[in-house]
């Protein structure tokens, strides 16, 4: 059986997970074109994962073993709906296999939630890595007290990076425009509020425990939102370790060394962010204080108990989940964010499947990644072991290129993005730093074309 072709379009963990599932067919063997919109790959694993966890950033050397693999290509710079379209790409390739992730958030919905200083998390936490869409944020860290909306780990995230030391900071991948506002910002206190409680919360507690080792950091939450040990036995492991924790927060007491501290503030929904008028900056949040009911499905749901209370703060991040954004010419479910599939292969669609965050939602940690692109790709291989695309004629992987090259003026080939990596790393050896990230892309496309020129 010929080789076949797969168009990947997006370059994060579940596109990389895919790639090399696809590699691994034999029968018939398969190559590989993956796309992304930014000159680098690795998606939220570059530009996601908070850069004072390096560890979970090292996920990504899986990710250039698969990209050393024969048949496999990396294209930057290319945008599906602007650079090229999904009909092109169905024209050159046996099939494509979205994994653009979730790139928006949810929304709140209340008063006040655009006012300067109101950031949605997918901003904040692309400022602080380097995205090339958020380098321009330039956050107002002035006030000493910010808020965080949401009891998931994109919030602990958040919540952890406005509050670590510029000890801590420094030898990270942050943008380099990101440490000079957090290391000059003056915030010294993070409220963190979730509408339900400690049990309910969707924190791991691996992130939890790890605010223990902080420096000059106490954590504080009300004993009276934690419950007692009594009712322990009954909990998920991981929810117990999770109260455990918040109950040795509860029970410490004010710690009188700390020079920052985080507060976790359960059962709070914010009502309305405030501020002088309808557009001046961020003065504080309103909060409605929930008490927690069990519906006739067994669910836990926050209803407002009617009474309020106001927190002032100078910054308040919303990090209540992350949305999927429709791509142009592809089925999209608005109601759920993601695109309609059965087991990864596009509703009403031929040839066409996803993977990852745009499949299944936002939720999971980046290994779960690996299992979702394996369900789609095992449909996608029995399709084409049925040999229905054994008579299409597709492009060969030099008339690509020559299609791409002619449009796309500042394409990104493997090679030049081994250039910018390897750049980037060199970059950061003085300051300890993994890597010093390139923002602009001027700055990529000039090592691009040197490396190009160097060959
Ligand atoms: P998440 O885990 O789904 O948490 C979203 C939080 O927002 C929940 O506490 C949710 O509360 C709350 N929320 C939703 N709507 C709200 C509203 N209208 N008002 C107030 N609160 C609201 O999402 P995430 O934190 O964005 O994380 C996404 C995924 O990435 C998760 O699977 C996460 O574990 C993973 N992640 C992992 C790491 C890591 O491993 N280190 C780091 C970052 C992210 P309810 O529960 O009440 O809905």
């Amino acid at each position: 059986m010929r080789t076949h072709a797969v168009a990947i379009v997006g370059s994060g963990p579940s596109g990389f997970y895919a790639a090399g599932a696809l590699l691994d067919a034999e029968d018939p063997p398969v190559r590989v074109d993956m796309f992304d919109r930014l000159a680098t790959p690795w998606g939220l694993v570059r530009a996601g994962v908070a850069p004072d966890h390096p560890k979970i950033k090292s996920v990504s050397t899986q990710y250039e073993k698969i990209a050393a693999r024969p048949g496999f290509r990396f294209f930057g710079h290319v945008c599906l709906g602007e650079d090229v379209t999904v009909e092109e790409l169905l024209e050159r390739y046996d099939a494509v296999v979205y994994a653009v992730g979730s790139q928006t958030e949810r929304r709140l919905g209340i008063p006040g939630e655009d006012r300067p200083g109101s950031l949605a998390s997918v901003d904040f936490v692309g400022w602080y890595n380097g995205h090339p869409d958020y380098a321009g944020l330039d956050p107002d860290l002035g006030a000493s007290r910010a808020v965080v909306i949401g009891a998931g780990n994109v919030a602990l995230d958040v919540a952890r990076m406005l509050l670590l030391t510029e000890d801590e900071l420094r030898g990270t991948d942050t943008a380099d425009h990101a440490v000079d506002v957090l290391t000059a910002s003056g915030v010294r206190e993070v409220v963190v509020c979730g509408r339900r409680g400690p049990v309910e919360a969707a924190f791991t507690t691996t992130e939890l425990r790890e605010l223990n080792d902080l420096e000059g950091l106490a954590v504080a939450v009300d004993p009276a939102q934690v419950p007692d040990a009594a009712g322990d036995a009954d909990l998920p492991k991981a929810t117990r370790r999770n109260v455990e924790l918040f109950r040795s927060w509860a029970g410490a007491g004010p710690d009188a060394g700390a020079s920052r501290r985080m507060e976790f503030r359960f059962l709070r929904s914010p009502v309305a962010i405030l501020g002088e008028g309808e557009d001046g900056p961020v003065t504080g949040v309103e909060l409605g204080i929930n008490r927690l009911e069990t519906d006739d499905e067994g669910r836990v749901r926050p209803v407002d108990t009617g009474e309020r209370e106001t927190l002032e703060c100078g910054v308040v991040l919303r990090a209540v989940g992350y949305r999927g954004v429709a791509l142009p010419g592809v089925p999209f479910d608005d109601r759920t964010g993601t695109i309609p599939h059965v087991e990864g292969r596009i509703e009403g669609r031929e040839r066409e499947y996803v993977v990852g965050w745009i499949k299944r939602g936002p939720t999971g940690i980046i290994g779960t990644n690996r299992k979702d692109a394996n369900e789609t790709v095992r449909g996608l291989l029995a399709d084409l072991a049925s040999g229905a695309r054994e008579d299409a004629t597709i492009a060969s992987a030099e008339e690509v290129e020559e299609w791409l090259s002619g449009r796309c003026p500042d394409l990104v080939d493997l090679d030049g993005w081994e250039a910018i990596d390897a750049h980037e790393r060199a970059a950061g050896e003085d300051g300890g730093q993994p890597r010093r990230k390139i923002v602009d892309r001027t700055a990529f496309m000039d090592l691009v074309r040197e490396q190009a020129r160097a060959q």
